[in-house]
């Protein structure tokens, strides 16, 4: 028990706590009736550590592995192509060049024809898309019709 700083009552269990710029041992009814911040023990160290722990608990690689094996590809993934490549600006000969294939891998999958995972790959790298859409499950589709 020590003696409060603020109103000098003694024999007072107090806390440290901030009034204008410095910090006193303050009684809990000084603390009460002025509002006073209490000062907080050092714990952050602590708190962070229990966070970084929490995410990693949460198995963020697992999250990864189940939506890579939720996706599936687009669709519409010749109409994507499509649309990035004319926002770009680019002709289809800029776009192989772009990737590094043959013309020909362009049309055929603008015109609908799946091309290779690499291939398609290659096609976000170089227009900064996504072909991959979350799959939906069979079950959901059924109920959705
Ligand atoms: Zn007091």
């Amino acid at each position: 028990m020590g003696a409060c700083e603020l109103c000098g009552k003694e024999g007072v269990g107090t806390r440290r706590a901030k009034v204008s710029q410095s910090v006193l041992e303050c009684c809990s009814g000084c603390i009460a009736s002025m509002g006073l911040v209490v000062e907080q023990r050092p714990t952050k160290i602590i708190q962070n550590n229990e966070q970084s722990s929490l995410v990693t608990g949460k198995g963020v690689s697992g999250i990864d592995i189940m939506t890579k094996d939720a996706t599936e590809l687009a669709g519409d993934f010749h109409a994507r192509i499509r649309n990035s490549r004319k926002i770009k600006g680019l002709s289809q000969k800029d776009l192989a060049r772009m990737m590094n294939v043959k013309i020909g891998v362009i049309q055929k999958a603008e015109n609908g024809n799946r091309p290779t995972d690499s291939t398609l790959e290659k096609f976000e790298r170089a227009l900064g898309i996504s072909l991959f859409v979350e799959a939906i499950p069979r079950s959901n589709t059924m109920v959705a019709n």
